[in-house]
């Protein structure tokens, strides 16, 4: 990048939201070895004893999704009180800029200049940021409408959910604007999420539409409209505005809902652009990076961890992530060998993704995640690698799409490191 200014860090993180943030805070803490012992009292955030630590952030404002989420229900896990969205992002910044770590907004990392070095690019100008390591925390973004290719005109009124969020919450559209009459295609929880929003905007909304043959029965405070399941959106109405979304049903039997607002949730894809244009290896299931149970990517002193992982988890998973990989950074900062190789994790469908998804020789044991990609009574898991089985057990109750099971993993220290990929199927 000509003219471009040339800066090193220790550490840099690219994405503000909780993940990232989570790394930051507990980097920043940490000690330089060697530093702080011989004086008795800890070193103060910014002294040559402490790592430093950069977060770039995109977005005007640092905290990530929880920005935008005006509902309780966010920090249930991890310490202080369960708040909103908002308060746990104003939380989650304070700890990393108290810890001593500068968070950076408005500024967006844009490529690679090299192996641990980003093109920035900022209201300032451009920028190199060279890091001894990196931590991808990008976060997941929902397919737009065009993603999902569904045909018909492009009128106004058609919506992600996080689209939504932010023209009610951060923006205050209402009424006529936002739309009269809504349909909420996803029926999982950040579902629930778009059926609150569109109602604190001033729609009706008439109808939840799921591909799915059946969905859980939820827990939720949300009062739910009624819910239609096999149903697939085949074409959205009307020229300017939404006029109504066409469904097809298994029978062959077509329904047209009249609306002018229409909210797509819950299809979401790892951001994991950055991370395409630093060659780090994808997962095939996930399309976030592949990495081991300590963050590691295929890209030495590349680390990942949050949404980017896999898609939408709870905030307080994606924070935890973000220790975990801050936790394994400060090891690497401090000498621990990069994994020369890896042995990959196969979903098998009908598992759609496992995370983490590399065997790597240290970190073996951390428990996985893992979706499957229809509803499952009682299915039975089995991993093994080049026929041998490493480990079986039944799941209880119903495994669904839109909810990570946790897979217990003692057996990944079992993996021949020289053998073939381990595949985690459902078996009859
Ligand atoms: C509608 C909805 C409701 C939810 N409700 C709850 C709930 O009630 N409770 C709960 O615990 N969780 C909830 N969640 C989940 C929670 O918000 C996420 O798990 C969490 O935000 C993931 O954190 P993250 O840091 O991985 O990603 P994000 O929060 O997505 O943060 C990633 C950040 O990276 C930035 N970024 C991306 N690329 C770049 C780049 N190249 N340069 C600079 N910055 C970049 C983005 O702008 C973003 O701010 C909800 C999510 C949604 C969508």
């Amino acid at each position: 990048m000509v003219g471009a200014v040339n800066r090193t860090v220790d550490v840099l993180v690219v994405g503000a939201g909780p993940a990232g943030l989570a790394a930051a805070a507990r980097l920043a803490s940490a000690t330089v070895p060697g530093w702080g012992a011989a004086s008795g009292s800890p070193p103060a955030p910014g002294s040559a004893s402490r790592y430093r630590i950069e977060v770039l952030e995109r977005e005007q404002e640092a905290g990530g999704v929880p920005r935008h989420c005006a509902h309780g229900g966010f920090g249930l896990t991890g310490p202080g009180r369960p708040t909103d969205g908002p308060g746990y992002a104003r939380r989650m910044v304070r700890a990393a800029v108290l810890a001593g770590a500068t968070v950076r907004t408005g500024v967006s990392a844009t490529g690679w200049a090299g192996p641990l070095t980003l093109d920035v690019t900022s209201p300032s100008g451009l920028e190199t940021i060279s890091a001894r390591a990196v931590i991808l925390a990008t976060g997941a973004r929902e397919r737009p409408r065009t993603a999902r290719l569904v045909p018909g005109s492009r009128p106004a009124g058609v919506l992600t959910t996080g689209e939504l969020q932010q023209s009610v919450y951060l923006h205050g559209v209402r009424g006529a604007r936002l739309g009269r009459r809504a349909v909420v295609v996803g029926a999982e929880p950040v579902a629930h999420h778009a059926v609150r929003a569109l109602r604190r905007g001033g729609a009706d909304v008439v109808a939840m539409v799921t591909e799915q043959p059946r969905e859980p029965r939820r827990l939720t405070a949300v009062r739910l409209p009624p819910l239609l399941t096999s149903a697939v959106v085949t074409e959205l109405l009307g020229r300017r505005r939404l006029t109504g979304v066409r469904l097809s049903r298994p029978d062959g039997r077509n329904i047209t809902i009249r609306c002018d607002t229409v909210i797509f949730t819950g299809d979401w894809i790892p951001d994991h652009e950055l991370a395409r244009a630093g060659a780090v290896p994808l997962d095939p299931g996930t399309r976030g990076p592949s990495v081991d149970g300590a963050f590691r990517t295929g890209s030495a002193g590349v680390f990942a961890a949050g949404d980017v992982l896999r898609g939408v988890e709870s905030a307080g998973v994606a924070a935890a992530e973000g220790r975990g990989a801050a936790d394994a950074v400060l090891r690497y900062l401090s000498g621990e060998v990069w994994p020369l190789s890896a042995v990959p994790v196969v979903a098998d469908r009908p598992v759609g993704w496992v995370a983490p998804n590399r065997i790597t020789d240290a970190e073996a044991g951390r428990p996985l995640l893992l979706r499957v990609r229809e509803p499952l009574v009682r299915p039975v898991v089995e991993v093994a690698q080049d026929g041998r089985i490493l480990h079986r057990v039944r799941l209880l109750g119903t495994a669904w799409p839109h909810r990570s099971e946790r897979l217990r993993a003692a057996w990944a220290r079992e993996v021949d490191p020289a053998g073939g990929p381990v595949t985690v199927r459902i078996v009859p």
